[in-house]
């Protein structure tokens, strides 16, 4: 196995990872970027952004992605395909072993692998991920416009995504576990206020029904009564939250028990000095890109600091 000395590693190629990479670059810590399994990370499954500040018209996710990643390497970062197989943050210099192949000896290490969404874990769900299934409906609504669709969770995405989806769709039903919504009070309010939004209470998913051409249904049933129903949907929306991608790093770093990664107030120093995290991995709340990024330029700026207090 070959093996490298490096600087600064930053894992993941998302928004928090690119600008840690701006900053440590621009800081000559001759950053070095692994892309991971999806190169720009969540971004780049979606279509139009309006929210992130300096595009006043908007921006693709797959452009913004493209102009982050451009520009860290203007400054010198080097960004490299491949994936964290293992690591050993149990002394300094941190190995870090990638696809398997390859082991890097790092000074610091910055973690920004983002997280992926959850799915109900239905063999159905699986069957027709990309044919009905999604985990994205500002990505894939479009697909569905005037059609009757669902969406299933009660938090802040399940109703940003209803009534994001009401807009482009005939019907949407929202299907809830329990007889309350978690979402804040504000978009409660928006869902109660869309017409075409019909919420399913006390409702689980038993089957998602389909034929060759995608979903056609989901069989439901009443968790209070036992009572059975189906639906007639074309499109079937997961939003029953995130989970981080932590996994590999669990062994050495703390996190929290849905194992997000555990940052020091407002730093991004994790609980393994000289290893930061930033982006959704170490955020469950605000997961919005602008943020990521935020958090991203702080791992940089504490690895730069820890590196001159630790040569
Ligand atoms: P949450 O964890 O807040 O909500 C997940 C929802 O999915 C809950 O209603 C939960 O039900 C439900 N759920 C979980 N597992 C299942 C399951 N197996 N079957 C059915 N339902 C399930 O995740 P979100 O992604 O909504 O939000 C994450 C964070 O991001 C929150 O802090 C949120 O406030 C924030 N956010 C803010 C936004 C904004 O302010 N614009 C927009 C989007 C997110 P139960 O309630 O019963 O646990």
């Amino acid at each position: 196995m070959s093996t490298e000395r490096i600087k600064c590693l930053i894992i993941g190629s998302g928004p928090a990872g690119y600008t840690a990479a701006i900053y440590a670059s621009r800081a000559n810590l001759n950053p070095v970027v692994y892309e991971g399994a999806q190169p720009g990370g969540q971004l780049t499954t979606t279509t139009e952004i309006d929210n992130f500040p300096g595009y006043p018209m908007g921006v693709t996710g797959t452009s913004l992605m493209e102009d982050l990643k451009k520009q860290a390497e203007r400054f010198g970062t080097e960004v490299r395909y491949g994936v964290v197989s293992k690591v050993d943050f149990s002394e300094r210099p941190f190995k870090v072993e990638i696809n398997s192949e390859k082991e890097i000896l790092a000074d610091t290490v910055i973690i920004a692998t983002g997280a992926v969404a959850k799915y109900l874990g239905l063999p159905s769900e699986e069957k027709f991920r990309g044919a009905g299934v999604s985990a994205c409906a500002t990505c894939d609504g479009f697909f569905y416009r005037r059609k009757d669709v669902a969406v299933v969770g009660g938090g802040d995405t399940a109703c940003e995504e209803a009534t994001y989806l009401a807009g482009l769709c005939n019907k949407v039903y929202l299907i809830v576990r329990r007889d309350v919504l978690r979402a804040s009070k504000a978009m409660q309010e928006r869902v109660m206020n869309t017409p075409n939004i019909e919420i399913l209470w006390n409702t689980n998913t038993k089957e998602i029904l389909g034929d060759e051409f995608g979903v056609t249904g989901a069989a439901l049933v009443n968790n209070k009564t036992g009572e059975e129903s189906q639906i007639n949907i074309h499109g079937f929306f997961l939003a029953i939250g995130h989970h981080p991608n932590s996994e590999v790093f669990k062994p050495y770093i703390e996190t929290n028990a849905e194992g997000y990664i555990i940052t020091d107030g407002k730093s991004q120093k994790t609980s393994v000095p000289g290893v930061f995290a930033a982006g959704d991995v170490q955020d469950p709340t605000y997961r919005q890109a602008i943020a990521a990024a935020g958090s991203g330029c702080r791992a940089a700026m504490d690895a730069e600091k820890f590196l001159q207090e630790n040569q």
